[in-house]
């Protein structure tokens, strides 16, 4: 299954499927602020990439003050044996613990996502459904806030060339497809 949106010269592309599998330069992992592994799809991203993948997130970790990923932030690693050259990290916000900030939380997420994808001239970058799974962001409420975010920055920085939905099942795509199709109506 697979829809794709133009974004002036931009291709916003949704599919059905498992993100490790993604030849994109780089793939999103929805991951914790520990950075050290975890469930879901950042478990799938760390056993596909190999254990490399973690000494990088360890090594990361030391950098970051108190050595946590604030909620909304977003690094990058090498992606070790993935096909994607890279992994960003980015830390959803716990939909019960967020309240009123979830929303700019989970769109802080692919806002600097993005802005890493164009620090290092990436040209195609793939994301999951951030925080709609253990972290409980209703997945109606959470499709429109990931859609816009990255549309409004397609618009106004026109790359990466393609961004990438990788959704877990049919009933994700088909309310991420709704959501863009009522964006950009
Ligand atoms: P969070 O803790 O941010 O909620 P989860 O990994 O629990 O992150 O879930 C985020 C989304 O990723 C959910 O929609 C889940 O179904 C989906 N997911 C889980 N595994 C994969 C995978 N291998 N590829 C793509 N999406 C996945």
């Amino acid at each position: 299954m697979q829809h794709s949106f133009a974004i002036g010269d931009s291709k916003l592309d949704l599919w059905v499927g498992d993100i490790t599998t993604q030849t994109t330069d780089a793939i999103v992992s929805a991951a914790n602020a520990l950075l050290l592994g975890g469930g879901g799809v950042d478990g799938a991203i760390h056993r596909a990439a190999g254990p490399e993948l973690l000494d990088a997130c360890k090594a990361l970790k030391k950098t970051l003050p108190g050595g946590v990923l604030r909620t909304g932030g977003a690094v990058i690693t090498p992606a070790f044996k993935l096909a994607a050259k890279h992994v960003i990290h980015c830390v959803g916000p716990i939909y019960d613990r967020e309240g009123p900030e979830a929303p700019e939380l989970l769109s802080s997420c692919y806002r600097e996502a993005l802005a890493i994808a164009r620090e290092r001239a990436l040209g195609s970058i793939t994301f999951p459904s951030i925080a709609t799974g253990v972290y409980g962001y209703p997945v109606d409420d959470a499709a429109p806030i990931a859609l816009g975010t990255v549309i409004d920055e397609l618009r106004a920085h026109g790359r990466p060339q393609l961004v990438r939905f990788s959704l877990f099942d049919a009933t994700i795509f088909n309310v991420y497809r709704r959501a863009g199709e009522a964006l950009l109506r």
